[in-house]
C-alpha cells in the first residue's frame, strides 16, 4: 500500500503522516530526509548532493528518482510507503508512476488536506514558540498557561519566518506546484479530499476510514 499525502504549509501534514506511519506500519519518504540520509551515508552521490545544496541549487529530479528507486527496489525493507512532500511537480508524479510500475506497485490513494488560506495564515502567525524549552503554543486556541508551561512568559516569541508575507508566498508556491499534480490524480480517480480545517482527531478519523477501505 502506497499513499501520497498533500497539504499546504500549516495544514498539519506532519502530524497526520506520523499517525499513519504508527498505525499502518508504512515507511515515510520525504525528499528532504532522502537527501539528508544520502549525505550522511557519505556516498559519492551524497557528496554530489551536498555540493549542489551548498551552492544553493535544487537537486535534480533525476537524482531524487534515483534515491526513490533505491528504496522501491528493496521491497523487503518496507510494507508500504507514505510519500510526504513528493511528488512536487508533474514530472516527478509521472516518474513515480513509472518507477512503481517497474516494481509491480501502484499508488493506492492520494490524500489531499484542503484548507482555507486565511485561516491557515491566522493559525501560523498566531503561533508562539518558547525560546527556552521549544514548546509550541498558539495565541488563540492553545494558550500557554501556568499549568501547561513552566517557563517565564517572556520567553514566548513569534518565529521570525512566521510573518504573513512568507506564509502567503509558501501558499502560492504550494498551489502553483500542486494543482497540476492534483488534477493528474483526479484523472486517475485516486484523489481523496479531506477537510483540513477540522480538529486533528477528526481529520485522522477520516484518513483512517479511507485507508481501511483500500484493498491494497
Ligand atoms: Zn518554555
Amino acid at each position: 500500500m502506497n499513499i501520497v499525502l498533500f497539504g499546504p504549509p500549516g495544514a498539519g501534514k506532519g502530524t497526520q503522516s506520523d499517525k499513519i506511519v504508527k498505525d499502518f506500519g508504512l515507511t515515510k519518504i520525504s525528499t528532504g530526509d532522502l537527501l539528508r540520509n544520502e549525505i550522511e551515508k557519505g556516498s559519492s552521490l551524497g557528496a554530489k548532493i551536498k555540493s549542489i545544496i551548498d551552492e544553493g541549487n535544487l537537486v535534480s529530479d533525476d537524482i531524487i528518482n534515483n534515491l526513490i528507486e533505491n528504496i522501491l527496489g528493496n521491497t523487503n525493507s518496507y510494507k508500504g510507503i507514505i510519500f510526504d512532500g513528493y511528488p512536487r511537480n508533474l514530472r516527478q508524479a509521472q516518474s513515480l508512476d513509472t518507477l512503481l510500475k517497474k516494481y509491480n506497485q501502484k499508488i493506492s490513494c492520494v490524500l489531499s488536506l484542503e484548507v482555507n488560506k486565511n485561516a491557515i495564515i491566522e493559525r501560523i502567525t498566531s503561533r508562539l514558540i518558547c525560546s527556552k524549552c521549544g514548546s509550541i503554543f498558539n495565541k488563540h486556541f492553545n494558550k500557554a498557561t501556568k499549568d501547561n508551561h513552566s517557563c517565564d512568559p517572556k520567553f514566548l516569541i513569534t518565529r521570525s519566518d512566521d510573518n504573513i508575507k512568507t506564509v502567503e508566498n509558501r501558499f502560492e508556491t504550494y498551489n502553483k506546484e500542486t494543482m497540476p499534480i492534483i488534477k493528474y490524480y483526479i484523472n486517475q480517480n485516486i484523489l481523496k479530499e479531506i477537510d483540513g480545517m477540522q480538529k486533528i482527531d477528526q481529520i485522522y478519523k477520516e484518513i483512517r476510514q479511507i485507508i481501511d477501505s483500500l484493498d491494497t
